[in-house]
This record gives structure tokens, sequence and C-alpha cells, in this order.
């Protein structure tokens, strides 16, 4: 919408919005809908162009099956798809990296321990590789990473302790409440 663009509306086979609160906020602000609990039915071509021009969606009940006679007809030029973030972990892989599959972190992200260190010694992970979150807890980790790689190579002027403290205290009130919650339940799964 910065761009320009006209959006007809989100749909969301979903019966509620799951993504976070303050961009459903901002985006309903701007007068678009959020439709949930509906699916894409069909999707219709120019027929001179062959671009799209027409899109169909109908609700899903709650086994998410569709329900006909709900149809809604949408003249667009472009649709969307998004299903999900998934970490690009393919380097981690390359380097021998354990990893392990946390559908709570985004997919398979790499075992490490709470200095954010891999199981190869000297490979450090943060942010959404080392697990789909959010920036400011990407940026805590890489500081832990940070400390942790400068630690290990024999940079520590005595603070080492208080700052891993520091960031590992951040750490754990961003992922405090029910917003983290989902975050804590993945990180378990990589402690076990
Ligand atoms: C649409 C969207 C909206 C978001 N909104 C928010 C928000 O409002 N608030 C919030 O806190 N978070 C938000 N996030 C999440 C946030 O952007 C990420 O959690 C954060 O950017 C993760 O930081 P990162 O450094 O781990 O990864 P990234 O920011 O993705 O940085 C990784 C970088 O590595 C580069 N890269 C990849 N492969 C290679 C390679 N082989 N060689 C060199 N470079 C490479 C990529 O180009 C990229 O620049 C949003 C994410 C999305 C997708």
């Amino acid at each position: 919408m910065q761009a320009g663009v006209n959006v007809k509306a989100i749909i969301d086979a979903a019966p509620s919005i799951g993504g976070y609160w303050v961009h459903a906020s901002k985006v309903a602000r701007l007068g678009v809908p959020i439709l949930t609990s509906y699916t894409v039915k069909a999707a219709y071509p120019n027929k001179m162009t062959g671009a799209l021009e027409r899109a169909v969606i109908w609700k899903v009940d709650d086994k998410w099956q569709p329900i006909p006679g709900t149809e809604k007809v949408f003249n667009v030029d472009v649709m969307c798809i998004a299903v999900g973030l998934t970490p690009l972990a393919e380097i981690l892989w390359q380097a021998g990296c354990k990893m392990k599959y946390v559908p709570e972190l985004g997919g398979h992200v790499p075992v490490r321990n709470e200095n954010m260190e891999t199981t190869v010694s000297g490979i450090y992970v943060a942010g959404d590789v080392a697990g789909v979150e959010e920036a400011s807890s990407a940026m805590m980790e890489g500081r832990l990473a940070g400390l942790s790689a400068a630690k290990s190579l024999g940079y520590d002027d005595g603070t080492y302790e208080e700052k891993k403290a520091e960031a590992l205290k951040e750490l754990e009130n961003m992922r405090s409440g029910p917003v983290g919650e989902k975050i804590r339940k993945g990180l378990a799964q990589l402690a076990s």
C-alpha cells in the first residue's frame, strides 16, 4: 500500500488472525478487510492478455471444507500468496551443523548452546536462521553470539559474564507472556 497498490482484501483460511495484531490493526485502519475462514476458489485470466483479472473466494467451515454459496468476487490483477516463513539454513547443513525440525521455530533450525554456538565449534547463529522470530530478539541473539565468539577468541575485558547475563535476561523478557509462548515451546524442544 505504501507503494501505491490498491489492496482489495487479505484472506486467511484460519478462523482468526494469526499474525501480530499491530500489523492487522494497521491494515484494518487503512480500510482493508481481513477475511478469516476464507480461501481462494478460482482465479480467472483476461482472455486477451492471459493476466489475472478476477479472483473468487469462498468460506471454509471448521474442517477447512469450502462452503458453496459463500463466494465473493474480486476484480484484481495480482494475487499474493503467503505461506509462512522458513529459516534459510542450507549453509548450516553444508557446514555439518546438527539440525532439528522444530515447527514452532519455522522448520529446520540449528541445535546450539546457550551461547548460540552450533554443534560445529566456532559457528555461531542468531536471528531468523536460528528460528523465525522478530527483529529485537534477532539483534539480542546477535549480541550474545558476538560476545561469545569474541570470548572464545580470548577477547574478554572482564565484563563477559555480566553482558551475557544481560542479553539472556533481555531475551527472556522478550519471550515472556502469551506472544512468546510459541517461541518458548520451540526453544524447549532444542534443549531436549
Ligand atoms: C513482512 C515482514 C514483516 C516483519 N515485520 C516486523 C516488525 O514489524 N517487527 C519486527 O520486530 N520484526 C518484523 N519482521 C521480522 C524481522 O524482519 C526478522 O525477524 C529479522 O529481520 C531477522 O533478522 P536476521 O538478521 O536474522 O535476518 P534478515 O533480516 O533476513 O537478514 C539476513 C540477511 O542475510 C542475507 N543473506 C542471505 N543469504 C546470504 C548469503 N548466502 N550471503 C550473504 N548474505 C545472505 C539476506 O539477504 C538478508 O539481508 C518482519 C518480517 C517480515 C518478513
